[in-house]
């Protein structure tokens, strides 16, 4: 079976970001693949020798709180069917929202791996505030910086076990 790992998150958490800088070497998307919608990209690439594939969510969530909850418990649900691993991600520099306990409160219903992704950590100074994202009830998480690519690697070692 092909490996797949769904990043979900509040919107503008950095999904994206992180999702161009792992593809960006490789083909970037991946558009032959059925039911594709346009809320979803799908690209591939690879670590330490292991293929696999990358599916950035919820590209198109815009408007009203319920439009979100919606849509957001859609691209969680498909996340949790779809992917082999699953990267929640969260946004440092905003810190812990109500959003972030509702996508974990859905991801805890998951079967499949998730890892929790403490993003925007830019600078090592950052470390200190990470610690509220214990409350959502994992037992580590990861700090990285989609932006300057900063703690990736470490990540990207542990989702390759999980395949
Ligand atoms: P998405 O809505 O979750 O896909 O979030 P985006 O990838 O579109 O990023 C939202 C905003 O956060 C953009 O302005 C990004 O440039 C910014 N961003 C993403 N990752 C980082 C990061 O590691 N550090 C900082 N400082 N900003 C980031
Ligand atoms: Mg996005």
């Amino acid at each position: 079976m092909a490996n797949i790992v769904a990043i979900v998150g509040r919107p503008n958490v950095g999904k994206s970001t992180l999702f161009n800088r792992l593809v960006q070497k490789r083909q970037a998307i991946v558009d032959d693949v059925s039911g594709v919608t346009r809320d979803r990209h799908y690209g591939k690439t690879d670590w330490n020798g292991s293929d696999f594939t990358v599916i950035d969510t919820g590209g198109y969530i815009v408007g009203s709180e319920d439009t979100f909850e919606t849509e957001i418990r859609k691209q969680v649900e498909l996340a949790i069917d779809e992917s082999n691993v699953i990267l929640f991600m969260v946004d440092n520099q905003v810190g812990l929202t109500d959003m972030d306990k509702e996508v974990a409160q859905l991801l805890r219903k998951s079967q499949k791996p998730v890892l929790l992704v403490v993003n925007k950590v830019d600078s090592n100074k950052n470390l200190d505030d990470t610690y509220e994202f214990y409350n959502l009830g994992f037992e580590e998480f990861y700090t990285v910086s989609s932006m300057t690519g900063s703690g990736t690697g470490e990540l990207l070692d542990e989702v390759v076990k999980h395949f």
